[in-house]
């Protein structure tokens, strides 16, 4: 029997998502998510294609190995168990891969001394992803499991973007320097956008931006990224749901000498407190809409200091790509508020970019393009899908032996 499903674990720091995925058609053939591990109530719920609807569960989940054996059993009785034959890997993501991980890895020990060793650059989310990998290899010790990186298709961006301007000395002993984040979505969406332009990717160059709740943009020439707007963490770059991004970094020893604020107070007055959350109160792009369709100003700043933001990353991203082939919009803001790709290319004509305002208005599923017929730069809107990205990386690496 061949084997053509791959399973996509991507374990958080209080959640699993998963799904299984069967390659020869891309058929998702269950989903799943669990939440709130290791608190006092945990939910659990599982969508097989066949079978009926979801199953959930609430209850206390004690850990991510607790969590996990529970997901085995699910799908287990779905008759999809991890012990299938037709299950040819397990795609794991993880999201600090640092300098040395360029591409999906085959997962073994060295490969978790690894992972493990960023444990200092990805303090929250490298130990929930090892979690993860050593429960499903506890259950699966002869099955390929496979890494695939946040961080990989950044490490082709070149010294010059991915150095700080600070000593030398200091950023390497101590690994500062940026890896940006986002990057199977990355991969995914520029690569799709080239199929909608009808070019091989390595013709093209295309400025991705990625709005979520986490929000990054990057310029991918032909194919490769050469730069990103995360850094040594995902705080860096674009005004985010609740994280600040650029900032003038003397902020925080002023916080510091005179606001009194620990380091962690900071963090998380930066990460959790800040971005649109921060400016207006509210994270959810829908909301602001609505709240500034009401004449609410607070909702207006924050969304033109979101939008002067995003307008200033594709400027810059224009200027380090020379020619710009297409934009594209990606993530729940992107793919879903018309508003923000209208303001952020509204006054960019000089570059060649516009916005037709019927398409862009238009729902669809698929990605579409959203500017003009005759525009000089694509403006597209591309639908993510990270975990497909995952199950296809990883099945290209074991798919071919099993
Ligand atoms: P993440 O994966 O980073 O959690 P998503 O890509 O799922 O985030 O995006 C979530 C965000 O997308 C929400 O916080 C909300 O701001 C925005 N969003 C989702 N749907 C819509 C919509 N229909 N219109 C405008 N914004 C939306």
């Amino acid at each position: 029997m061949s084997s053509t499903r791959v399973l996509v674990l991507n374990s958080g720091s209080s959640s699993v998502k998963y799904q299984l995925l069967d390659m020869r058609d891309e058929r998702r053939l269950a989903t799943g998510l669990v939440e709130r591990i290791g608190e006092r109530v945990s939910r659990f719920r599982h969508t097989p294609l066949h079978g009926g609807g979801p199953r959930e569960r609430t209850g206390p989940i004690a850990d991510h190995e607790a969590a996990l054996k529970m997901v085995a059993e699910e799908l287990a009785a779905d008759g999809l168990g991890l012990d299938s034959p037709e299950l040819a890997a397990i795609g794991h993501r993880v999201v600090h891969g640092g300098k040395r991980f360029t591409a999906p890895t085959v997962i073994d020990d060295a490969v978790l001394a690894e992972i493990e060793r960023l444990i200092p650059v990805a303090p929250l989310h490298n130990p929930a992803n090892l979690a993860g990998i050593r429960t499903t290899l506890a259950l699966r010790p002869d099955l390929p499991q496979v890494a695939v990186f946040d961080t990989a298709f950044h490490t082709t961006m070149p010294e010059s973007a991915a150095r700080y301007a600070i000593d030398v000395e200091t950023a390497d002993e101590h690994r500062i320097r940026r890896y940006g984040f986002h990057g199977t979505s990355h991969a995914y969406v520029s690569r799709m956008t080239a199929g909608l332009l009808g070019k091989d990717p390595s013709e093209v160059n295309v400025i991705v931006l990625h709005l979520g709740n986490g929000a990054s943009a990057s310029a991918v020439r032909g194919g490769k990224c050469v730069d990103t707007s995360m850094g040594l963490t995902p705080l860096e770059g674009l005004v985010m749901g609740t994280r600040s991004g650029d900032m003038d970094p003397a902020v925080i020893f002023h916080l510091m000498r005179v606001g009194g604020m620990s380091a962690d107070e900071i963090d998380t007055l930066l990460n959790k407190r800040s971005g649109l959350i921060g400016l207006c109160g509210d994270n959810d792009m829908r909301e602001i809409r609505r709240r500034i369709d009401g004449g609410d100003e607070r909702a207006r700043l924050a969304f033109d200091i979101y939008i002067h933001r995003l307008k200033k990353y594709i400027g810059a991203y224009y200027a380090v790509l020379g020619r710009v082939d297409a934009v594209a919009f990606t993530a729940g803001v992107g793919e879903n508020a018309a508003p923000v790709r209208e303001a952020a290319v509204a006054g960019l004509e000089g570059l060649g970019l516009a916005i037709d305002g019927e398409l862009n208005a238009a729902r669809g599923d698929g990605p579409r393009l959203v500017s003009p017929e005759h525009a000089r730069v694509a403006v597209a809107v591309v639908p993510t899908d990270e975990e497909l990205e995952i199950a296809t990386q990883t099945y290209a690496l074991v798919g071919k032996n099993s």
